[in-house]
């Protein structure tokens, strides 16, 4: 039965109106601003119309929903999507390397996949060896891993990067101690530069340091997609076959376009299972996840791009992404503008221009130890080349007027 919350007692014909046209500038605002925001990963290509125009017509619309559980083993309810967030994991695990018994559900947010992984590794390390792990992260990995160290009362030794980002290895040795198990977050790629840390060089120091126990975790949050979908040597980077990992972190809301945060969090069922996870009678199940409630929507939203899309089109995507950011860089660079760019990355960064371009086009700004004072652009999926040629001249003015 569908029914209306009452329109407020002091009915007021004008006071409804002026709402309305709140509602109706602030969407007419947004959809202007949405095609020039490329500063920050989002993709403003969601393409989900039909996905809503279904959602409405089949009538769930009206309906509450809730995944709260655990999708590997449901528990008994109707309202819940467990099935085709299964799917949708199921989907992943084989892109990101896991072939013998995978574990994972649907984040609310990158983060929210990097703090499971990181209370995952803590809980594990702990089992195996009684103590207290150190956290080692980069500098200029996600500012999301220092809060989650200090949430889960975790150490953290901060690596120093190179000037693109990279972890620097010698640093990670001096620091990583032998003898406390070491909780690994390796950034694939960092927020500001896109630098992709050296996987197998961080294996071959913990190999020679031989550290009590390993977890490592690795923070995909933009890029795990975008490489998964492209051929070798690029997708090698995020399969834990290869790259030894025991989890990652993902979300939907940048490369495959949710219109709302989301994202995938993957390990293995044997690091699952080593957890113990408390018994909960009421979910009739022991819930492996931090939160209990969680979004049912989003794993359909999910599942639906993921049958409803030819994935031959998610490849394309991919390529085309590092291809307009490579073009993107170029063109800076034809205009005598520096222009920074990592490999794998669809992350451009560059002097920092006015204020204006700042605000028009949504750009992240940051301080560069050895570059100074920077702006980025993440190429995503409605970054044209013609956006990117509006973009570099309106540059080219900026820096010729001498503001950068
Ligand atoms: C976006 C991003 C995050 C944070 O994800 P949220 O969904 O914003 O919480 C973490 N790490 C990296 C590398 C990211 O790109």
């Amino acid at each position: 039965m569908e029914t209306q919350n009452p329109l407020p007692s002091e009915f007021d014909t004008e006071r409804l109106q002026r709402n309305q046209k709140r509602l109706d500038d602030f969407a007419a605002e947004v959809l202007a601003a949405s095609p020039h925001s490329i500063g920050y990963p989002g993709n403003q290509n969601t393409n989900l119309r039909d996905f809503y125009k279904w959602y409405y017509e089949s009538g769930l619309y009206a309906i509450f929903l809730n995944n709260a559980g655990d999708a590997f083993h449901p528990p008994v309810s109707a309202l819940q999507t467990h099935v085709f967030e299964k799917e949708v994991i199921d989907f992943f695990a084989p892109y990101f390397g896991f072939n013998n018994g995978h574990w994972g559900f649907v984040t609310a947010s990158g983060t929210d996949g990097n703090c499971h992984g990181m209370y995952f590794g803590k809980k594990v390390l702990q089992l195996r060896t009684g103590l207290d792990p150190v956290v080692y992260v980069s500098v200029d990995a996600h500012c999301s891993i220092r809060k989650l160290a200090d949430l889960q009362g975790l150490e953290i030794r901060l690596i120093q990067t190179d000037d693109m980002g990279h972890i620097d290895l010698a640093d990670f040795e001096a620091n990583l101690d032998p003898t406390r198990p070491a909780l690994v977050v390796i950034a694939l790629g960092t927020t500001f530069t896109g630098g992709i840390d050296n996987q197998l060089g961080i294996d071959a120091i913990l190999t020679r340091v031989n550290p009590p126990a390993v977890y490592r975790h690795v923070d995909a949050a933009l890029f795990g997609s975008i490489l998964a979908f492209l051929p070798e040597p690029a997708k090698d980077l995020v399969s834990c076959t290869k790259m030894h990992f025991d989890s990652i972190a993902l979300c939907g809301h940048k490369f495959w376009g949710m219109d709302e945060p989301a994202g995938i969090f993957l390990t293995t069922q044997s690091i699952t299972q080593s957890l113990h996870p408390l018994h909960v009678e009421y979910m009739k199940d022991a819930v492996a996840t931090i939160s209990c409630t969680r979004n049912a929507l989003a794993p359909l939203k999910l599942w639906w791009k993921i049958h409803f899309s030819d994935i031959g089109f998610f490849e394309k995507q991919a390529q085309l992404l590092l291809a307009n950011a490579h073009y993107l860089q170029s063109q800076l660079k034809a205009h005598g503008i520096p222009a920074w760019l990592n490999e794998f990355s669809n992350t451009v960064f560059f002097p920092r221009p006015s204020t204006r371009i700042i605000d028009y086009y949504g750009l992240a700004p940051d301080v560069h130890k050895t570059f100074g004072n920077l702006a980025h652009v993440v190429v995503m999926p409605h970054v044209t080349q013609e956006m990117i040629d509006t973009f570099v001249t309106d540059m080219a003015k900026d820096y010729a007027s001498g503001v950068a």
